[in-house]
């Protein structure tokens, strides 16, 4: 029986499932097609919750003696947008000058595809590695995410699973192949500063409280002075101020209220519950101060609203996984790889509290694009990366 060893194989398959979130597509089955006669077990539990569309996952382990290692990933994607823009259509896997074209080929229908074929390949010469491999798949990344991979690693630790270390097999590449694993994210939250004043004619502001006065204050105290400089792992930590609010269609009239939006990426200076604590703070000072509001008795009358839940920032230390996939990169394209915590959170922090994580994918530059595309010589390259990092992280032999 053949096999599937080859990963634009395995990748065209996958692309003309369209299995946009919440749709499985058909996408979960042909990962189950393909795991099976490599001697995985394979399970698709359907989470639920009231308000948010029921989720087919998948979780595939093929066991053996030794150490455990999970691949994590989501086979569902992104709506197409314009279809009439797309060069090739976004369900078809069409090739054109050597790049695959579809929806998910980057992100991340093409990391999965990958790592399957170098399983595969690992299994054809060796036999299969000395120890487990599973592979954890949801259908809820790109939508609320409720459904998914949290749901997915609680229900598989209930069952007794146990993991040694996890790649998510994300598009982590700026450029090229090769360029960066991602080691650690940053912590994201977010708030809103809600500003109470008294409304009033602008020819007259002693009878009014003008909270947008109030709100310059607050917000200035946001963004200066800097939270920190960063760290030897991250970029300084960042406030963006991403929306004010007054809904004032009036030019003569003071308004009742003004509301400001933040969001903030943390890096490991700060835990949510100190960061949080440190905006606090800066409110607190900033509310008493006179400079846009000379003449008022009263500090800014504000709340601070927090948003979400906050993503924790982490970074894994396991030198085994980190140096192995290092050297496997090297060993395939030539050159080291950067290890980064840039950009936005992934499922990685989620799997972070079960074993230690990396990512590692494609090239990112057209994920969520009209016109999604892979290079099929990248294809080819990321499976030989994983073959490597299989073969030298189990320790190679026989199981
Ligand atoms: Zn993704």
């Amino acid at each position: 029986m053949k096999l599937p060893t080859d990963p634009a194989q395995n990748l065209a398959v996958l692309i003309r499932c369209p299995s946009v979130t919440p749709a499985e597509g058909g996408a979960l089955q042909t990962l189950e097609d393909m795991l099976e006669p490599l001697g995985f077990s394979v399970e698709r539990p359907v989470f639920s919750e009231d308000g948010t569309p029921d989720i087919e996952n998948l979780y595939a382990r093929r066991s053996g003696n030794g150490p455990h290692l999970m691949f994590a990933g989501h086979t569902d994607v992104v709506p197409v947008g314009d279809e009439a823009a797309w060069t090739h259509p976004p369900f078809a896997a069409e090739i054109a000058n050597g790049e695959m074209y579809g929806r998910g080929a980057v992100d991340m229908k093409g990391g999965i595809a990958c790592f399957i074929a170098a399983v595969a390949r690992h299994i054809e010469k060796n036999g299969g590695p000395k120890g487990s491999v599973s592979l954890l798949i949801t259908g809820d990344e790109e939508g609320p995410a409720i459904n998914g991979t949290v749901k997915l690693l609680d229900w598989a630790a209930a069952k007794g699973e146990r993991w040694d270390a996890s790649i998510v097999g994300e598009p982590t590449n700026p450029d090229a192949l090769g360029d960066m694993i991602k080691i650690g994210r940053r912590g994201s939250l977010s708030g809103s500063v809600i500003v109470n004043g008294r409304q009033g004619h602008a020819a007259y502001p002693h009878l009014a409280d003008n909270p947008v006065r109030g709100l310059m204050s607050l917000v200035d105290a946001l963004l200066h002075p800097v939270f920190d400089k960063g760290t030897r792992d991250f970029q300084p930590t960042n406030l963006e101020v991403t929306s004010i609010d007054v809904g004032n269609p009036a030019t003569n009239v003071i308004p009742a209220r003004a509301t400001a939006t933040f969001n903030i990426r943390f890096n490991d200076t700060w835990t949510a519950e100190t960061i949080q604590a440190e905006i606090h703070n800066r409110l607190d000072q900033a509310a008493g101060r006179k400079k846009y509001r000379p003449g008022k008795k009263t500090a800014v009358d504000y709340e601070l609203v927090w948003r979400d839940r906050p993503s924790h920032v982490f970074l894994t230390r396991d030198d085994k996984l980190i140096d192995t996939l290092s050297s496997s990169v090297a060993a395939v394209v030539g050159k080291s790889p950067s290890l980064s915590t840039s950009g936005g959170t992934s499922d990685a922090r989620f799997i972070k509290d079960f074993c230690p994580v990396v990512e590692f994918g494609l090239v990112g530059k057209t994920m969520h694009m009209v016109d999604e595309r892979v290079a099929v010589a990248d294809l080819e390259t990321l499976t030989r990366i994983y073959e490597r990092f299989i073969e030298d992280w189990f320790g190679q032999g026989l199981t």
